[in-house]
């Protein structure tokens, strides 16, 4: 098995460790590839603010790593604010970025220090008017990111350029300070061109607010949304970098507003392997041209991004030598635990039962999002590299 290029030369032999020491599936975790792609952002971006999306993998090394490398955290719930808290990092570090909040989570979050919110409604507004008095918020307008991402977020938030305007008048007469703008354009997102549609729809609502209502935004909020290394090739992120500073430049020529970035995907998905064992090779008839491979990890212990096969993973497996195409399938009783069916993965023939199959750039949203005991399999393990 080749690791790919982006991992040290060494990174093999610990990989070969880990597997003989622990019991598969899990997630291993090299923190030099998160380092490395943090200094890439800061490099890419030297004038913005990194905040961290916990949610794509929340693993305490991983928290601790870029609290100590400087980062702030994009946080989507009190539990989410006690674990990044309990690494020491100062509530102005940290942004209320969930646009969906209980009363008594603004309420938790402002006891705790954190003065920065993200909305993109009324009702939500006046909750944080409520319980987080004077706070700074940031309201999350919607784009039109569903054209080339492969995981889209944008449909279920944000509002539309005239409702983000009224809620900033009417934040001021909260009390609150309509601080920013932001936006996502989607997960995985290898359509450049979105953040420049997504860019100027911030600077018509900036002109709007301050001509028409005296309203200064001073922070734009860029999302996240920067692509891992998956089997569809992306741009370089150097390329991401220089096009939407090019964007902001054009649109923003005298003064650019403080610009926030909230990578989750970017900065752990290539960090990650998961390893896993082949539970079960079959054939559905004698005659059948395919096999089906099954796997000790699936949809529902890590693999979740496979629905619909959004996200396709890099795979290599332990065995070499000529390759047919396979179905690869979890190991639960629920039909929904096929991987991949549509996308053909060709794996070697000499595969059998008890061999590892290697998943690639799986260092985001796989732990987070597996489950608790399904069918009794317990949540996804990791390990650090
Ligand atoms: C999920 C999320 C992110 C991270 O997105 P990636 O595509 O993983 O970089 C950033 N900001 C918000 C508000 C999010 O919900």
């Amino acid at each position: 098995m080749n690791l790919p290029e982006h991992f040290s030369p060494s990174a093999a032999e610990r990989l070969k460790s880990l597997t003989e020491k622990y019991p598969t599936p899990f997630l291993a975790l090299d923190l030099s590839i998160v380092k490395s792609r943090y200094i890439e952002l800061e490099q890419g971006f030297p004038d913005a603010d990194i905040f961290y999306a916990v949610k794509a993998n929340p693993a305490d090394e991983v928290i601790q790593l870029l609290a100590d490398s400087g980062a702030s955290f994009d946080i989507a719930s009190p539990q989410e604010l006690d674990k990044v808290l309990k690494h020491g990092v100062s509530p102005d570090r940290m942004s209320y970025g969930n646009t969906i909040k209980k009363a008594s989570a603004v309420k938790y979050f402002f006891e705790k220090g954190v003065r920065l919110y993200a909305t993109d409604s009324e009702a939500d507004l006046r909750n944080i008017a409520v319980n987080a008095p004077g706070a700074k918020i940031y309201i999350r307008v919607l784009t039109d990111g569903s054209e080339g991402a492969d995981w889209p977020l944008s449909r279920k938030f944000g509002c539309n350029p005239e409702m983000a305007i009224e809620l900033a008048v009417l934040a001021k007469d909260l009390g609150l300070q309509p601080y920013g703008v932001s936006f996502h354009v989607g997960s995985q997102q290898r359509d450049i061109d979105v953040w420049d549609g997504a860019i100027a729809k911030v600077k018509v609502i900036n002109e709007r607010l301050s001509t028409e209502h005296g309203i200064e935004i001073q922070m734009i909020n860029m999302g996240g949304g920067f692509p891992a290394n998956y089997i569809q090739k992306t741009n370089d992120f150097s390329t991401y970098a220089e096009e939407i500073k090019r964007f902001l430049k054009e649109d923003f020529p005298e003064e650019l507003p403080r610009i926030i970035l909230e990578p989750g995907r970017s900065l752990v998905g290539d960090a990650g392997v998961i390893v896993s064992e082949v539970v079960l090779i079959s054939r559905k008839s004698s005659t059948a041209l395919e096999r089906w491979v099954y796997t000790d990890v699936g949809m529902f212990n890590g693999l979740i991004e496979t629905l619909g096969e959004a996200i396709k993973y890099p795979l290599s497996t332990s065995k070499s030598g000529p390759e047919e195409e396979v179905i690869l399938a979890g190991p639960t009783c629920d039909s929904l635990d096929i991987m991949y069916e549509q996308h053909k993965y060709e794996l070697p023939l000499s595969l059998e039962i008890g061999d590892y199959v290697y998943w690639f750039s799986t260092g985001a949203y796989t732990t987070s999002y597996s489950s608790i005991e399904f069918n009794g399999f317990p949540p996804l393990d990791y390990y650090i590299l």
